[in-house]
């Protein structure tokens, strides 16, 4: 955290709240419906509310909010414990919406004892269809003035199981001529006989948003309840019922939510690429959910880093995804040791290296660590794999990797002149032939030559093989819901290339899920945790080194 930064406007609320006595402790809460994987614009919301209550001593809890039976799953509650934690959080206490069904169930019979509910027999098209338009007020429905007996025994029914989905619903009786819409008698109870994940078959009614939400945040006595923007036209339903039921006076607030760019991000859209096999599952490695950043390699504390930077405003806007990769890389370059990796391998041989001589030499692990990270064992030999196009046959104008006669360093090892090179039948470079200086030895350097290259090479004797995964965006637009329709016709087809034998260093055998490497000038890579195995280690590649995505723009 940034301590220089000035508060953002909720906490300008908090501290106003405690500063005026108006609350002793503050306590938020983080509220996901389990009907998906969390997705990055989740985290922000969870430092959000988890960074307010850090900040100030108060308490954040974990709310699912879990009253639409068919869209919701255990698994999903799962995961997103999972998440929540990975991301560094813990909350004060765990509840569901649906373990106040009870308690909703009453404060709804009092809302009809108060005179200001009623049961309504109009399906939803005809509620729809009365309800006006925001210019033109809307009809009263002839249910309104139901006696409170009947509401009662009519509610009851509903409760009991006696009509069939969509026959009745409760409804608030606010103000069918209110300017706002969502208080012309919203529906708070509907009738929906499905098995609930949780209770089971115990409800075959299930209250609304409006309804269960600002009043489970009443029941946990949350004083600041903090959701998007969408819901400010949201918030004087909210506060009715808060105020006409004389339950705990919680307050919303709404920020701009998150928007990405080259992404979708909302729940269903993410569903439907996990549904139709677009993605390998919710934590496919180019999903913007918190599970497959964190299976490409994103850190925790790069995803908290990145929602303290992007801030907190009160103006939808759209943040570049390439904010996200400079915090990741910004967080691995760090932390991540150095190793050598060479993807399109072509054959390098040294011939002034006596045949069947080898050397260990030194690498760094990590240069940007204080004590280098210390350093591992990088075999070396008469024959070496090198990135096939780190040699040009004919270089182009300020080359300075390998062309014959030009001179590069092999990274931590010798410098080397191109004496030539072989071709296939097709006209590919198959080998390039060198001669090494001896006296050009990383760190016991006395040749006084200067090269301006460097390149990253492997022994080939004690090379392995393994796959490496690299990711792009998932979208081409910048904005894929742009173009009215099928967001999916936006998809990027190269958003995965795999490289099933790229040559790696021996070290990298003892890679564990959870490590992060830098390959020498190709990227931050990490274990793929479902995909590697023993005998077959696979690779994602988490972010490139340079931003290629920027620079294209700037051409
Ligand atoms: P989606 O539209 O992706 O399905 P949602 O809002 O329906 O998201 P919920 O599970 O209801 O998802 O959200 C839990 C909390 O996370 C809510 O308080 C919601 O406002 C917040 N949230 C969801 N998406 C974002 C986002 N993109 N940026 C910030 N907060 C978000
Ligand atoms: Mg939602």
């Amino acid at each position: 955290m940034s301590e220089e930064r000035s508060l953002n406007f909720l906490e300008e609320i908090v501290e106003a709240d405690l500063a005026s006595a108006k609350h002793t402790i503050i306590h938020t809460r983080f509220p996901p419906e389990p009907n998906g994987y969390l997705h990055i614009g989740h985290a922000k919301s969870i430092c959000l509310n988890f960074g307010l209550a850090d900040k100030y001593g108060g308490k954040t809890n974990l709310r699912f909010d879990d009253t639409n039976p068919v869209t919701e799953d255990t698994e999903y509650v799962e995961s997103i414990k999972a998440d929540v934690r990975w991301l560094g959080f813990d909350w004060e206490e765990e509840h569901y919406a649906s373990d106040y069904f009870d308690q909703l169930y009453t404060l709804a019979v009092d809302l009809i004892n108060k005179g200001l509910a009623y049961v309504e027999d109009m399906s939803a098209e005809e509620i729809a269809a009365s309800k006006g338009t925001p210019t033109e007020p809307g009809k009263e429905s002839p249910a309104r003035s139901r006696t409170i007996e009947e509401n009662l025994r009519l509610f009851t029914a509903m409760k009991n199981g006696e009509y069939n989905d969509g026959d009745k619903v409760l409804r608030a009786k606010v103000d069918m001529a209110s300017p706002n819409m969502h208080m012309r008698d919203p529906i708070m109870y509907r009738i929906k006989k499905t098995n609930h994940h949780r209770t089971g078959d115990k409800w075959c009614i299930y209250p609304m948003y409006d309804f269960a939400h600002g009043q489970s945040d009443s029941i946990e006595n949350i004083t600041h309840s903090i959701c998007t923007l969408e819901f400010e036209v949201h918030r004087p339903l909210y506060n009715w019922y808060i105020e006409r039921l004389a339950t705990f006076p919680s307050k919303q607030y709404e920020f701009a939510r998150l928007n990405l760019t080259y992404t979708v991000m909302s729940k269903r859209k993410l569903l439907q690429l996990v549904q139709e096999n677009l993605v390998d599952g919710w934590d496919d490695p180019r999903m913007p959910t918190i599970s497959g950043l964190r299976r490409r390699g994103f850190t925790p504390f790069s995803i908290r880093n990145f929602c303290e930077k992007i801030g907190v405003q009160r103006r939808e806007n759209i943040i570049d995804f390439g904010l996200l990769e400079f915090c990741i890389r910004e967080d691995l370059n760090k932390t991540a040791n150095r190793r050598m990796v060479v993807l399109d391998p072509i054959k390098l041989i040294i011939t002034n290296y006596p045949e069947g001589k080898s050397e260990m030499l030194k690498g760094e692990n990590n240069p940007e660590m204080e004590d280098n990270g210390g350093y591992r064992d990088l075999p070396f030999s008469r024959e070496l794999w090198i990135e096939s196009e780190d040699f040009q046959e004919v270089p182009q104008k300020k080359w300075f990797r390998l062309a014959p006669e030009m001179k590069v360093r092999l990274k931590s090892a010798y410098i080397v002149q191109c004496t030539g090179f072989t071709k296939d039948a097709q006209g590919k470079v198959t080998e390039v032939l060198c001669e090494y200086i001896p006296e050009s030895k990383s760190g016991a350097d006395t040749s006084g030559i200067n090269v301006k290259g460097t390149i990253h090479w492997l022994s080939i004797e004690s090379a392995l093989d393994a796959e490496v995964r690299l990711y792009d965006r998932l979208f081409n637009a910048e904005n894929p819901l742009d173009e009215e329709g099928d967001f999916k016709s936006n998809m990027n087809p190269n958003s995965l290339v795999i490289i099933p034998k790229a040559k790696i260093e021996p070290d990298l055998q003892h890679a564990l899920p959870g490590d992060q490497f830098q390959f020498i000038r190709k990227g931050y890579f990490c274990l793929d945790p479902k995909f590697s195995t023993a005998e077959k280690l696979v690779f994602n590649r988490t972010v490139t080194l340079k931003d290629a995505w920027a620079k294209m723009g700037e051409k």
